[in-house]
């Protein structure tokens, strides 16, 4: 769909969406009425973006909290209107409910990526999906004529997983992540199967749950598997990776995405580092108006190679993992792969220290292999995060296992105060 089309699409539902959610939603009402709004004095994209004010996750438990209510005031059906109620996975808090309806968003987005990916009728499917998000969605597949072959998102079931790899020959796996691909590379160690030959049936891969690491990225390549990257789109649905690489794709005419100044409300071009904002158009059992997903985004609305004319984005970090250095926002992501480069620092080991909001440098704490540093280590670290991203950082030297106290095992705070 060409993008006024589209703009006039978003419009449309919009006036749908926004009475709905403003008489069934106390938390979208409670925010609205503060901000002397209604949803008919919004006219108009700019008018929306302008008049409707944002909320984010806290706003939802803060609301749940008052009202004693799971769904934080978001629920505008009754129960036995929905269809699925799951929930997101708790990584950094409480899981949030995510309680859905027949052919929602998600459902909808995820059969049209279906298609991108190399589904076609009658092939089998892998299905290893997270049940705790929508179940096992299996009437999606009666609906599309695939044949799902149904397997635990477990380390343990990878040796089942191969078998119905060779048994039905798939021809989409959906969905792996790091401890997944670790399973595997043990599983074709163990038994010495070829891993070319038992993924030969695989048109494609999705990698979901967490950022896809080096590591694993070189590993699914050698065993000749093409693999998309997939993210959440704030909570409402799925967006995953084209066959160009270059970002995870929206579905915009099922969800307004937005991109907005982190600490304001300013929109932020494209190509420049906002925050994630969508709003649910289709949704009607809890849709989300404006909603900050908290994810740090670049957004790119031009017509992409795989022809379509839906903006993607590429996804740099949270928004609580921000420094702000010189009036410059950077993430984790930013210098990982310079200090990566450095042979004693290879085990990408290392904090940003945020001492205050806005500094003058970037202080980062970076752990070395060994008890002794290499001469020259914090130097070395130093120029090359400074070719990377343009600064010169102020490199505080200690040992991997001095660092790896900071957190549980194998896993440290990237951005810390001290
Ligand atoms: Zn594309």
């Amino acid at each position: 769909m060409a993008r006024p089309a589209l703009e006039a699409l978003q419009v449309q539902r919009l006036g749908e969406v926004l009475p709905h959610a403003y008489s069934h939603s106390a938390l979208h009402r409670g925010l609205w009425d503060r901000a002397g709004i209604q949803p008919g004095d919004v006219d108009g994209l700019e008018d929306f973006v302008k008049l409707v004010p944002t909320f984010d996750k806290d706003t939802v438990r803060r609301v749940g909290a008052a009202r004693g209510d799971p769904f934080g005031g978001l629920l505008c059906v009754a129960a036995d209107q929905l269809s699925v109620l799951g929930s997101s996975s708790g990584t950094t808090g409480d899981p949030t409910p995510l309680p859905q309806q027949a052919r929602g968003p998600l459902v909808h987005g995820i059969d049209r990526d279906f298609w991108e990916l190399g589904a076609r009728v009658g092939d089998a499917i892998s299905y290893a999906n997270f049940t705790f998000r929508a179940g096992h969605a299996a009437e999606r597949f009666e609906r599309l004529r695939l044949r799902p072959i149904f397997i635990d998102h477990e380390p343990a079931e990878v040796s089942a997983l191969m078998a119905a790899s060779r048994r039905f020959r798939p021809t989409v796996l959906y969905v792996i992540n790091n401890p997944m691909i670790l399973a595997i590379e043990a599983h074709f160690q163990k038994s010495g199967d070829d891993p070319i030959e038992a993924f030969s049936s695989y048109r494609c891969a999705v990698f979901g749950g967490e950022p896809m690491a080096a590591r694993s990225r070189r590993r699914v390549a050698e065993w000749g598997l093409d693999i998309r990257e997939m993210t959440a789109l704030g909570d409402v649905c799925a967006a995953i990776e084209c066959r160009e690489r270059v970002g995870f794709h929206a579905w915009e005419d099922l969800v307004l995405v937005e991109s907005v100044a982190p600490d304001g409300n300013d929109p932020v071009a494209d190509g420049e580092r906002g925050e994630l904002v969508v709003t649910s158009l289709t949704e009607r059992a809890a849709p989300v108006i404006r909603y900050r997903s908290g994810d740090i985004i670049e957004l790119d609305r031009r017509r992409c190679a795989c022809g379509r004319t839906h903006a993607r984005f590429r996804v740099l970090g949270r928004k609580g993992d921000r420094v702000v250095v010189q009036g410059r926002i950077l993430l984790p992501r930013d210098v990982w792969s310079a200090i990566e480069s450095i042979p004693a620092t290879s085990a990408g080991l290392f904090q940003i220290v945020r001492e205050r909001p806005d500094a003058d440098r970037l202080r980062l704490r970076v752990g070395f292999e060994d008890t002794v540093p290499p001469l020259g280590l914090a130097a070395d670290v130093a120029s090359a995060v400074e070719a990377a991203i343009g600064l010169l950082p102020v490199v505080e030297l200690v040992t991997n296992e001095e660092l790896l106290k900071q957190g549980p095992p194998h896993k440290i705070p990237r951005v810390t105060s001290s």
